[in-house]
């Protein structure tokens, strides 16, 4: 019994049956793409293993060429699947796009085939032979002209992946994601140093010493995943946030480029048909000058689009990600879509400002307003007039039709002055049955016909309230300001000065207008 050569086997054993486990996990477990490489990656080391583990226990040389062929399966790919790893997990590349793909998988693949087709050019191996050392047998090869080509890609991805861990460690500033690169850091130098040992070791023992060590930098992974759980759940819950957020998000880097972006965020820009990629924002929202205005914007903004013929809203929400030092902007944009929150908006300030029985402005409401107008048609020298309507003898309608009929009229009244002044009057009900309108750019003398022209339509009126015909009246006092008048400075001046000519009116008899 060979002690050397079972141990070795044994050892060997265990890997194979640890990568295959591995691989089937992470491809299980996979959502983000450097998990499905990374899955790629175990699974072509268990074939390079295998097929180890089965020529240092033989010794006939046409079963030992096949057994290697075999190892050729997995071993063109475990360098360039190693560095995509690097590249996916420390995000220099966000997600795997065809010509990557093809520029890192162009050396392996040619590998891949000059292998296989060895016996007829010999390009990879001039020679083989079966050599014995200590009692085991090894394959010993010779190598050729693409081997090196291989050899020399290889070291070059696996030469990158260990910077690439080194940089992500060194820049890396979340104290809890730190151990993760120094493990994939020692897990990625140790094939390195194997690599090495082969090119300069080799011919004298031909023993493969990457796959003696791969096995180790696997455990160490395997470790690195039971100590930090890394690769799982804590960046599982972080994409799962980002992908299946309500809001839609979208990660722009140097150059406003899209780097990222969730489903929300997809289907947001399906639904104004622009179909996201990874090109500046400037070249996919070319002919939306306005939305590209808003996603190019630094700050907040508000939108509104019309969807499918109906009007929404949104908000465009800034995160600014890492320092901009380099004059490189890198920002997280998240898309809320804010219609409902509008809508409800909308109906409370309606609620708030709008007197429910009449349909015009309450009194705070027109207070407000009618403030506002005052003071600019003050500063600009312009005309304004004021009216304030009182129904007169209500309370006798009240009393002989009831309190619904008295509110029937009031929404008669209300409805007059909505369809009968211009759009631009400011109208309000200021008390129980008591109106006032703001007319804009009117005299004393313009206010006083308008005044009367309602007065009459009103007194036309009928209100049939329970097959009763209700006739009703109205006085009105007005008042107005020129650009000169200077004793009035507020809106409770002229409400005073209509309101007694409102009085005025009342004596005189009601049903009339007086200034
Ligand atoms: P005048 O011609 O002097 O104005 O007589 P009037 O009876 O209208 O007197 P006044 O304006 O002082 O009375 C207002 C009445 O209007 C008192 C109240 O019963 C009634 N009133 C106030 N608000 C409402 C309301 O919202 N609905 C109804 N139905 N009646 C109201
Ligand atoms: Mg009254
Ligand atoms: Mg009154």
């Amino acid at each position: 019994m060979n002690t050397p050569k079972t141990l070795l086997s044994l050892y060997l054993v265990l890997a194979v049956i640890l990568a295959q486990f591995f691989a089937a996990y992470f491809f299980s477990k996979g959502r983000a793409s450097y998990r499905k490489a990374f899955s790629a990656l175990v699974l072509c080391i268990s074939f390079y293993l295998f097929g180890y583990l089965m020529i240092i226990n033989n010794s006939n040389l046409q079963e030992m060429i096949f057994w290697n062929q075999i190892q050729y399966l997995g071993l063109p790919f475990v360098s360039v699947l190693w560095l995509m790893v690097a590249l996916l997990y420390t995000k220099i590349i966000y997600a795997l796009k065809a010509q990557i793909v093809l520029l890192l998988f162009t050396v392996p693949v040619i590998t891949f085939c000059m292998r296989l087709t060895n016996c007829w050019h010999h390009l990879f191996y001039r020679k083989w032979e079966v050599r014995e050392f200590l009692g085991y047998y090894s394959l010993y090869m010779e190598r050729g002209f693409w081997y090196y080509v291989n050899i020399s890609y290889t070291i070059l991805c696996l030469l990158l992946t260990v910077i690439i861990y080194l940089i992500g460690y060194l820049k890396n500033k979340v104290g809890y994601t730190k151990p993760h690169f120094l493990v994939l850091l020692f897990a990625s130098l140790l094939p390195f140093i194997g690599i090495v040992l082969i090119i300069f070791a080799y011919d004298e023992w031909s023993i493969d010493y990457s796959a003696i060590i791969m096995p180790i930098s696997l455990l160490i992974i395997s470790y690195g995943i039971l100590k930090y759980d890394f690769l799982e759940i804590r960046t599982l819950a972080r994409e799962t946030i980002f992908e299946d957020n309500f809001a839609g998000m979208m990660v722009l880097g140097p150059g406003r480029r899209i780097i990222d972006y969730n489903k929300a965020a997809k289907k947001f820009f399906e639904s104004i048909n622009i179909s996201l990629n990874n090109y500046p924002i400037e070249h996919i929202l070319a002919g939306e000058p306005e939305l590209l205005e808003v996603f190019k914007s630094e700050s907040s903004r508000d939108f509104s689009l019309v969807i499918d013929g109906k009007e929404r809203f949104f908000q465009i929400d800034v995160v600014p990600l890492g320092n901009s030092h380099d004059g490189n902007v890198r920002m997280l944009k998240s898309i809320h879509d804010v219609t409902e929150e509008r809508k409800i908006q909308e109906k409370l300030k309606h609620l708030a400002t709008i007197d429910s029985l009449s349909g015009l402005y309450n009194r705070a409401e027109f207070m407000n307003l009618a403030k506002r107008e005052l003071d600019r048609v003050k500063a600009n020298n312009e005309l304004l007039s004021l009216l304030i309507m009182d129904l007169d003898n209500f309370k006798n309608i009240n009393d002989t039709y009831g309190h619904a009929a008295g509110d029937e009229i009031i929404r008669e009244v209300g409805n007059i002055i909505l369809t009968g002044f211009r759009r631009t009057d400011i109208a309000g009900r200021i008390g129980g049955e008591e109106f006032a309108v703001v007319l804009k750019d009117a005299s004393l003398e313009n206010g006083v016909k308008v005044a009367e022209k309602f007065r009459e339509i009103v007194a036309k009126r009928r209100v049939i309230y329970e097959e009763q015909e209700i006739s009703f009246t109205v006085s009105i006092g007005v008042a107005a300001i020129s650009g000169d008048t200077d004793d009035i400075n507020d809106i409770e001046d002229i409400i005073k000065i209509a309101d007694d000519a409102l009085y005025k009116a009342k004596s005189r008899g009601r049903n009339c207008v007086a200034t």
